[in-house]
C-alpha cells in the first residue's frame, strides 16, 4: 500500500490520518507530502490499519500517539493521565502572571505534569513543585520534567496530603486543574473521555468537592498575599467564588477562557 491510497481511502479525518502515517514512517509533515507515493513496508501497513482500528474504535489520539502537545511542547501522556487540554493553557499564563520573581508554586493533581513543568519552563527563576495522587501519573509527569528539561520537585499524595517540599515553605501561589466533572454527567460517557482516567475527571460528587478541599487547604500552605488558582468547568464560576469566599479568601475573581466562559476563579490571602 502506498501512503497516498491510504490517505484517500481512510474513514478518518485527514489530519488524523497523517499523524498516524507520520507515526509509522517518522516522516515530518513537509516529508509526507513529498513523498506521498512513497510504498510502506508489509509491517508499516500493518502498523498504521492497527493505529487506525484504534482511533476508529474511538481511542484518544493522545493515548494512540503517547503524546499531546502543550504550550507548543511536546508532553508524553499514557491512559494513566488526563490528556492536556488548550484550556489549561490559559491557567498556565494565568499562573506565570501572578507568580513573583523567585517565587515557589505548587500544583496539585498534576497529572501528566503540563502546567509544572510548563510553568517551570517558562518561569526558570521560579521553585516549582507538583504532587499527585497516582504513582503511575507521577512517573509520567517526571519522565516529562526530564524529557523537557524541567527543574521540578514531586510528591505522592492527596491534595495537601502530599509533600514536595519541606512542610515550611510557604507558596506564592497554588494552582490546580483538579476532577470538577459532576458524577453522572453525560460528557464522561463521550469522545476521549470515555478512556481517560475517571478519578481525573470527576469527583463522583457535585463536581465541587475538591474545589473545597483546595479552597479550604490553601491558606495554611500559601505566604501571605499568596494566591490560589483552580481550574473549573464553565458553569462553575459563581459556585467556585462562593467557596473562595467563605474560606476567607479576599480580591476574588474568575478569569474566562478563549470561548468566552468561566474556568479560573482565583483568590489571594488576606
Ligand atoms: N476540561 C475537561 C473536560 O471537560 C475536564 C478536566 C477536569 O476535570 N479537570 O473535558
Amino acid at each position: 500500500m502506498n501512503i497516498k491510497t491510504f490517505l484517500e481511502n481512510t474513514a478518518l479525518p485527514k489530519l488524523e490520518a497523517r499523524m498516524l502515517v507520520q507515526e509509522i514512517t517518522g516522516y515530518t509533515r513537509a516529508q509526507l507530502i513529498t513523498r506521498d507515493e512513497a510504498c510502506l513496508s508489509e509491517s508499516q501497513s500493518s502498523r498504521l490499519r492497527g493505529l487506525e482500528a484504534r482511533r476508529l474504535a474511538g481511542e484518544p489520539m493522545a493515548y494512540i500517539l503517547g503524546w499531546r502537545e502543550f504550550y507548543g511542547r511536546r508532553f508524553k501522556v499514557t491512559p494513566a493521565t488526563l490528556i492536556p487540554r488548550p484550556e489549561t493553557e490559559h491557567l498556565v499564563e494565568a499562573a506565570s502572571a501572578k507568580l513573583p520573581q523567585g517565587g515557589a508554586v505548587w500544583d496539585l493533581g498534576t497529572g501528566s505534569g503540563a502546567i509544572a513543568v510548563t510553568v517551570a519552563l517558562e518561569r526558570p527563576d521560579a521553585q516549582v513543585c507538583a504532587s499527585d495522587i497516582s504513582r503511575e501519573a507521577l512517573a509520567v509527569a517526571q519522565e516529562n520534567a526530564r524529557l523537557l528539561g524541567a527543574q521540578v520537585a514531586f510528591g505522592c499524595g492527596s491534595w495537601f496530603e502530599a509533600q514536595c517540599l519541606s512542610e515550611k515553605i510557604g507558596f506564592d501561589l497554588i494552582v490546580s486543574n483538579p476532577p470538577y466533572i459532576e458524577a453522572g454527567d453525560a460528557h464522561l460517557g463521550e469522545g476521549d473521555l470515555r478512556f481517560e482516567p475517571q478519578t481525573a475527571l470527576t469527583d463522583f460528587s457535585d463536581g465541587l468537592s475538591c474545589i473545597r478541599i483546595l479552597a479550604e487547604g490553601a491558606g495554611a500552605r500559601l505566604k501571605p498575599q499568596g494566591w490560589l488558582m483552580v481550574e473549573h468547568g464553565y458553569d462553575q464560576g459563581a459556585a467556585a467564588r462562593r467557596i473562595f469566599e467563605q474560606n476567607g479568601l479576599a480580591q476574588v475573581h474568575t478569569l474566562q477562557d478563549l470561548a468566552g466562559l468561566d474556568r479560573i476563579t482565583l483568590g489571594r490571602k488576606a
